[in-house]
């Protein structure tokens, strides 16, 4: 066995990832808008230096550009009522709060013209706290209590979105009991399941979300538990039926899944309007749309995916010879996602030796490899997606420039369970020293939401970055933070 060198490309590297040409360049379109680097090398957003935002807040830290998030919020609404203005008058886009939510967050929504979609009680409270208007402000979940409905309803959302038949009888009787309705969406499964860059369908879907399309053959009746609930919510007198809702997935790049389930929907909707002679005025067609976590991952522009959408909805309405319901959406990882970057300080560094098959020799010819482990103060607590879904991230030195060769390294946490990788594979320069900062862009959407406490970190907090300021919008955990439930031996 020999020893390779390790500056040229690794051999342990995966297929897609290049050895960039230059190490320090901030690839598009990974960064939010205002990410650059500073005269002295380091990063800014904003206007701010990285390593005044380490002085200030610690790290780790969740570092949201502001501007950027508006700018994503405005491009998606304004995109997608210009592509729909002919159709039904623009379209109604619910930022997805479970990406990520905090109260200035609502505002930011607010002001840009969007509305908020929630899934929980916690979330509502957000919501509430933020005193955006609940007419503005919708309803998910597959087991929502009875709690959540009635706040819901003390809160006069705009709408509820119903998972199943059992939820939808509840709702109607809580909204009957006080005399009033419930707005309700039905939520389907149109058999559409997309992720990145393929979507399959099929009739039927095994999960626990939504009602199925599929015509139960079991049934006594023969329809589709969509039927049964649109049949359902018609006749309840606590119920007032707004229409459909469906969302087939996530990180989506390619526009034809939505196309499909949009005009699966119409159809049903059309038939379900002349059989049960209702009008259902809403369709609501779901988040999903991909970011970019690498440089090889390509999301298509809101303006593309919403020409695309639109084609279908016109020519489908159009063919049914109907009138097209007002649409909605809901993305959140497409508007939060790219915001923000974390930033960690880099602490002890190893170099492991890996067995590789030699480039271009039959296997068995091995030869040894270095891969360098780089670990940071934060990792799966702060950043569960690599864990939960083998996500890729990339991530540069953010303290300063440098000019060392590019050596394959894989960033890691300081949890106590080997798979507690931040970011599995990435070219950084050779000379990544103790102290240094690491950014990790992308990280905007489902990080934060998800994170935790294990081996008793602290979560960090986020700083949302605008015209050289920076200000908390959620504060780090601290120490005392962490021992206050702890009731005491
Ligand atoms: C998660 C979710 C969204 C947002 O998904 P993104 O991938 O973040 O756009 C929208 N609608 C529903 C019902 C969801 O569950």
């Amino acid at each position: 066995m020999s020893v390779a060198s390790n500056t040229a490309a690794s051999p342990l590297a995966p297929d897609w990832l290049q050895v960039p040409a230059d190490l320090n360049e901030l690839q598009e379109p990974l960064w939010a808008g205002s990410v650059s680097r500073g005269a002295d090398g380091g990063l800014t957003v904003g206007g701010v230096s990285v390593r005044e935002l380490k002085e200030q807040f610690g790290t780790p830290l969740f570092v949201m550009d502001e501007a950027d998030f508006r700018a994503r919020a405005r491009a998606f609404k304004d995109s997608f009522d210009a592509a729909f203005a002919d159709i039904c008058g623009g379209v109604d886009v619910y930022y997805a709060g479970k990406s990520f939510l905090c109260t200035a967050v609502v505002k930011w929504v607010e002001e840009e013209g969007l509305r908020l979609d929630t899934a929980s009680g916690g979330e509502l409270a957000v919501a509430a706290r933020a005193g955006i208007a609940g007419s503005r402000v919708a309803l998910h979940g597959n087991n929502k209590s009875d709690a959540e409905i009635n706040r819901a309803l003390d809160m006069g959302l705009g709408r509820i979105v119903v998972d199943s038949l059992d939820e939808l009888v509840r709702v109607g009787d809580l909204a009957q009991a006080r005399g009033a309705q419930a707005k309700v969406m039905l939520r389907l499964t149109p058999g559409v399941h997309a992720h990145t860059h393929e979507f399959i369908a099929t009739a039927h879907e095994d999960q626990k979300f939504g009602l199925s399309m599929a015509a139960d053959t079991t049934a006594e009746a023969g329809i589709s538990a969509a039927e049964e609930a649109v049949a359902a919510a018609a006749a309840h007198p606590g119920i007032e039926l707004l229409g459909l809702h469906c969302h087939i997935g996530s990180q989506i790049f390619e526009p034809d899944g939505f196309a499909l389930a949009a005009e699966k929907l119409l159809r049903f909707l059309a038939a379900m309007q002349e059989k049960y002679s209702i009008t259902m005025p809403e369709l609501d067609l779901g988040g999903g749309y991909g970011i970019a976590y690498t440089p090889v991952d390509t999301p298509r522009p809101a303006a593309e995916i919403a020409t695309a959408m639109a084609a279908v909805v016109r020519s489908t309405c159009a063919e049914l010879g109907i009138d097209a319901p007002r649409i909605s959406i809901e993305p959140g990882r497409a508007i939060v996602g790219s915001t923000t970057f974390t930033l960690y300080e880099v602490g002890t560094l190893k170099t492991v030796r890996v067995d590789a098959p030699a480039a271009g020799s039959d296997a068995g010819n091995n030869v040894t490899y270095p891969r360098r482990y780089v670990s940071v103060d934060g990792g799966m607590s702060d950043n569960a997606r690599p864990v939960l879904y083998d996500a890729d991230y990339s991530a540069v030195l953010a303290s300063r420039t440098s000019g060392a060769a590019p050596q394959l390294s894989r960033v890691v946490g300081k949890h106590c369970e080997s798979g507690d990788i931040v970011v599995r594979d990435v070219y950084l320069p050779e000379d990544v020293a103790a102290g240094d900062l690491l950014a990790v862009p992308g990280t905007g959407a489902y990080c934060w939401a998800l994170s935790s406490n294990y081996n008793y970190l602290a979560r960090p907090g986020v700083v949302a970055v605008r015209d050289g300021s920076a200000r908390l919008i959620v504060r780090g955990e601290t120490e005392e933070d962490l021992l206050n439930r702890d009731m005491g031996a």
